[in-house]
């Protein structure tokens, strides 16, 4: 009998896998809380919320309903010139917790959060009469794998081939613990010259990058500097975003807030693809004009899809449940006592926890870098003992379901432990 690994190893080509890779796809053929089940029975743990995407575990029942019934009524509707519920009670709901922002514009995934961030930030300063086209970003940072966001995304081995089609962008220090002077000052250099068309930035985290963790104080000091010499700013909350830090979203600890931020990933519970950038009126007012030539001339087929939105909205009824935030206290609660083990350990460079997210820097002789070999190795000692994790190089992580007992946590930390003991 052909299995379903060797009959997708003839039609399929996979996203960021080594296609000589001995190791077949494990094919899932079912999901539940923070399971899932492969087709020979197998259960794992899924200790990556399915690359970041799910928040209250597979198969939520609350999500699947109300994502039943919106399909009864309406799967899909065009979105220019036309509107729904959905959407509109979604951009409500969402605007009520971004205090400052104004308007949702909606989109499909993380990487087109960007884009339409970005692409709002240009025409902003073209439809004043006063073009502007730098950028600044956070040097090892990640933003999508569209043109636009590999442009402001660190240069490295995901984009080398694109290099030479990328456009410029200034790529200051990341304000981690005893850098923040001169990531500042490498800020100020450049916004003080007034003519930056945005900073964008990923808020706290910077995921795909290695799980790089900095304080809140010092963003707030640069959005403060931003907003003084009218530079945009962006956050690219899309991995940050619901619950990941510990509050709603990681700019919830900041007084100064962004002109835009990007959503996506655990915006639907991680049951459907949606995007959305939120802007403030500042941004939006610079096209409300007569000016047909000036019009935002974005969009894609399922912009606004309202089956995503009905799964959107579920996954925001469960945030507003108490259980929610106190599921997120205790594994952040979790992970600060295990970090304060672990970081004793020989094998361990770094442990460090930011909300729900711990992230295990492991000492090899490579440098910390995304190709570090010992990754292979690691997922598969992990995929050995019934649990999905899926190593930044040599930087392992755990960004678990907020259902995640604190058994089933140390289960994986038990695991952590002997693969550190192993070598
Ligand atoms: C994953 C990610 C993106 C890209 O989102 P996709 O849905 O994968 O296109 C953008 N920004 C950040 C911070 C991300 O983590």
């Amino acid at each position: 009998m052909t299995t379903l690994s060797v009959r997708d190893s003839k039609v399929v080509w996979h996203p960021f896998t080594f296609l000589k890779s001995k190791q077949l796809p494990i094919a899932i053929s079912k999901g539940k809380g923070i399971y899932f089940y492969d087709d020979k029975g197998n259960k794992y743990i899924d200790g990556i919320s399915s690359w970041w995407v799910n928040a209250h575990g597979h198969c939520h029942p609350y999500i699947i309903k109300k994502v039943h019934q919106q399909l009864q009524k309406m799967e899909h509707s065009i979105f220019a010139s036309f509107t729904h519920e959905p959407a509109i009670e979604l951009s409500e709901r969402l605007l009520k917790k971004l205090p400052g922002m104004s308007k949702v514009f909606f989109s499909d995934n993380g990487s087109t959060s960007v884009e339409v961030a970005l692409k709002m930030a240009f025409q902003y300063w073209s439809n004043k009469g006063a073009p502007r086209t730098k950028v600044i970003a956070f040097k090892n940072g990640y933003h999508g794998d569209t043109f636009g966001a590999m442009s402001i995304s660190a240069r490295n081995v995901f984009n080398n081939a694109f290099e030479p089609l990328l456009f410029d962008v200034i790529h200051i220090d990341v304000p981690t613990k005893g850098n923040e002077k001169k990531a500042m000052l490498q800020l100020q250099n450049e916004v003080k010259k007034n003519d930056v068309a945005c900073f964008i930035f990923e808020p706290l985290v910077q995921g795909a990058g290695g799980m790089v963790m900095y304080e809140s104080y010092i963003l707030n000091e640069m959005l403060a500097l931003c907003k003084k010499h009218n530079c945009i700013s962006i956050a690219d909350e899309v991995m940050t975003g619901f619950g990941r830090t510990g509050k709603m979203f990681a700019i919830d600890y900041l007084s100064n807030k962004p002109d835009i931020i990007c959503l996506s990933k655990a915006l639907t519970g991680g049951f459907m693809p949606l995007g959305l950038t939120i802007c403030n009126s500042t941004i939006y007012n610079a096209y409300v004009t007569d000016d047909k030539t000036k019009t935002f001339f974005h969009g894609h087929s399922y912009t606004g899809n309202p089956t995503a939105c009905s799964a959107a909205l579920a996954n925001l009824d469960i945030f507003d449940k108490p259980v929610t935030f106190k599921n997120i206290t205790r594994i952040n609660e979790q992970h600060l006592n295990f970090q304060v083990k672990v970081k004793q350990h020989k094998n361990i460079l770094d442990a460090r926890v930011t909300g729900i997210i711990i992230a295990f820097e492991i000492r090899t002789k490579e440098k910390t870098h995304y190709l570090n070999r010992i990754s292979e190795r690691m997922s598969a000692f992990f995929l050995k003992r019934g649990i999905i994790l899926r190593p930044l190089g040599n930087v392992l992580y755990i960004l678990p379901p907020y259902c995640i007992t604190n058994t089933e946590l140390k289960s994986i930390y038990k695991v952590v432990n002997e693969f550190l003991d192993s070598f």
